[in-house]
């Protein structure tokens, strides 16, 4: 099969012929028809130092996929044949005090498909049946191909209560513009999407309905929030940037007793004013990955009562162009890419 192979120590990924995998008694194998291109992609194929330090050589990369289940192991009940899927990128073990008491999410021994296991970006992908999400023959497949990141969104936006509650949500990438999307659906009242790039922030408006937003390089936070008619702070904050400039922005601007959920990984570590969060009495949670599998319900359950994400679908290449879709993707003035493997 073709499957795109992190095949060198060097930017770049290449369409390589590899086997089709082989599936264990309690794996199915998955036809891939369409992925997406991640953030933690673009590290791979840039190959940062995170991607050296994480990735070994070679793999097949990619994990956020739609597609139809091909064949089935000998101990598979749960899924069929023929059903259309996706399915959950961290692949648990069952020997963690976590992973044993069902907090699955919180399982250190966790691996990630197209980062330390073989990934999605390929004809096939073999997955173990745990992590293989049904979806439906009339389920859109591009969605399909989104619901990894879309995952990220619902799980850090519910972290905390959202109805009625004013949410500063720092950093327009896709799963910021996602996140004020589904906090605009779970009942929030004002809702605030800040970047530094007008790009994202002008495409986050083609995305959302009500969400006001604000380039912090030449506009002032606090003299928007007056705008808008908030006289105290922030209730909820979701940290989706990773930059500092936007975490001290989020503490000055929360209630005191707000409640934030950090997402966003910072390039290298920094200082934080410790007593900015004593003083404010603030509770920060830290966001990893998609709860297994209660993110996973809840998503489903929106996007079946109308939540819908398509607009987030930028551009569509055929996986034979992929090089095209990578480079695009290097402008950052994308949404979601989407690769067509039914194209290779
Ligand atoms: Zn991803």
């Amino acid at each position: 099969m073709k499957a795109l192979v992190k095949a060198k120590s060097e930017k770049g990924l290449w369409m390589q012929d590899v086997p089709v995998p082989e599936i264990a008694p309690n794996e199915v194998l998955i036809r891939i028809e369409r992925t997406a291109i991640c953030g933690t992609d673009m590290h791979i194929y840039k190959w940062d130092e995170w991607a050296q330090n994480n990735v070994p050589v070679p793999m097949v990369v990619g994990h956020e996929y739609g597609g139809t289940v091909e064949a089935i192991g000998s101990t598979v009940t749960r899924v069929k044949v023929g059903e259309r899927v996706s399915g959950e990128g961290h692949v648990v073990g069952n020997r963690s005090r976590n992973a044993r008491a069902g907090r699955f999410h919180l399982d250190p021994d966790t691996k990630g498909i197209g980062v330390n296991l073989p990934g999605a970006f390929a004809e096939y992908l073999a997955l173990p049946e745990f992590n293989v999400i049904p979806l439906g023959d009339d389920f859109d497949i591009e969605i399909a191909a989104i619901l990894d990141p879309l995952g990220n969104a619902v799980h850090t936006a519910l972290a905390h209560d959202l109805v009625g509650e004013d949410v500063l949500i720092t950093g327009a990438g896709p799963i910021g513009i996602m996140a004020a999307r589904v906090c605009e659906r779970a009942g929030a009242r004002r809702i605030v999407l800040t970047d530094i790039n007008d790009w994202r922030l002008d495409f986050a408006k083609t995305v959302t309905r009500r969400t006001t937003m604000v380039n912090t390089m030449d506009q002032d936070l606090k003299a928007v929030m007056s705008d808008i008619g908030m006289t105290e702070g922030f209730d909820v904050g979701l940290e989706m940037s990773g930059a500092k400039p936007a975490f001290d922005q989020m503490l000055d601007t929360m209630l005191m007793g707000g409640q934030m959920a950090m997402l966003g990984i910072p390039a290298s570590p920094y200082p934080v004013d410790l007593g900015k969060i004593v003083g404010k009495a603030l509770t920060l949670k830290g966001i990893y990955g998609r709860q297994m599998y209660e993110t996973w319900h809840k998503m489903l359950a929106m996007i079946d009562s109308g939540l819908d994400m398509k607009a987030m679908i930028t551009h569509r290449f055929a996986a034979r162009d992929f090089q095209d879709a990578f480079d695009l993707m290097e402008t950052g003035k994308t949404g979601k890419v989407i690769l067509d493997w039914t194209q290779v």
